[in-house]
């Protein structure tokens, strides 16, 4: 699976990256920064929770095209 976040979308609220800090960091302006863009099989569920988890649903989880 592929993490990305929509920043059309993100208002900046820090659940992403305080949910989960093995896949998130955040910027200067506190928006979450996607730093595993390739989940790791063992984060999946955390990715899953953390895309429930945002506010704004910004947090995108794709299956990844190959
Ligand atoms: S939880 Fe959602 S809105 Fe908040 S920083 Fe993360 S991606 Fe952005």
């Amino acid at each position: 699976m592929d993490l990305e976040i929509d920043y059309k979308s993100c208002a900046g609220h820090g659940v992403c990256f305080m949910q989960a800090q093995e896949l998130f960091d955040c910027d200067d302006e506190g928006r979450g920064v996607v730093i595993e863009p390739t989940v790791p099989d063992a984060l999946l569920e955390t990715a899953r929770e953390a895309a429930g988890g945002c506010p704004e649903q910004a947090v995108l989880l794709l299956e990844r095209s190959s």
